[in-house]
Formats: structure tokens, sequence, C-alpha cells
């Protein structure tokens, strides 16, 4: 081997170093950030607050149908399909897919359902804290109550 090829050599081997510290670098980055997003639950059965952390989120979470009514007449919608889809998690309580989004109290941690259905806002239950303006009461964005006829 000449001089020539050994600095070739060099070269490639650097680069190749650097390609897989980069991917190192870039999965362990990938795999933090997926450690800090925390989802938050609330068991319907055993009415416990639980959380999923993201390495475990493919695992104990998934959206499927809300009702089991099969419909075999072929065509659906796509509007009516993701009216009927609901997301889900495993509880560590139940066993069971009895899990529904939840969020956290940034005030006294208690971890609370969310309503799903837009009718009201979502408040701690304890202490009335709002996870949309992260302090304590409704928010001004919500609408006006509706007025009787
Ligand atoms: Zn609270």
């Amino acid at each position: 081997m000449n001089s020539k090829e050994g600095v070739k050599l060099g070269i490639a081997i650097a680069i190749i170093a650097v390609a897989i510290g980069l991917f190192v670098y870039r999965t362990r980055a990938a795999a933090d950030a997926a450690d800090d997003s925390k989802t938050f639950w609330y068991c319907t059965q055993s009415n416990k607050g639980f959380e999923v952390s993201g390495p475990d989120y493919d695992r104990n979470v998934r959206t499927g149908r809300k009702t089991a009514a099969p419909q075999q007449e072929g065509t659906i919608s796509r509007a009516r399909l993701s009216d009927d889809l609901v997301t889900q998690a495993k509880s560590p309580y139940s066993g069971d897919w009895t899990g529904v989004p939840a969020s956290k109290c940034g005030d006294c941690g208690e971890i609370f359902p969310l309503k799903t259905d837009a009718q009201g806002e979502n408040l701690c239950p304890k202490c009335n804290w709002n996870p949309v303006t992260q302090t304590k009461g409704p928010s001004n964005l919500a609408p006006p109550p509706e007025k009787p006829e």
C-alpha cells in the first residue's frame, strides 16, 4: 500500500466513523425524546389515572372503533368512520383497554379524564385547573352557555 492509498483509506474510515457516530447520536436523541413524551390516561373501570411513556405507547395505546356493531353492507363514508374512532390505553389496573384520554393537573397532580364530546371545558375535578390555559378556572375562550330559546 502506498501513501496515497493509505490517505484514501484513512478518509474512508473517518467518513464511516462519523456516519456511525451521527446515526448513534440521532437514534439516542430520538429515544430520549420518546422517553419524555408521557401521555396520561384514566381507567374507567378502577377510576384511577395512569401514564404511558413513549416507548410503551405503541404497545399500550390503540385507536379502534367505538361501536362493535358490524356494518357488512359495503360503503360507509370516511367521515362516519372517523366519528366512531376512539383511542384507548391498556390500564395497568384492569389489564384491559379501559383507559381513556386524560390530563394531569399542573397544580395538584390529579389525573382526570378528558371530555371527548366537546361539551364544556376540561377542568381538574379537585382544584379547577385548566389544562388549556394552565391556570385555574374556565378560560375566556369558552363559548357562552346556550341561551334559552
Ligand atoms: Zn388539580
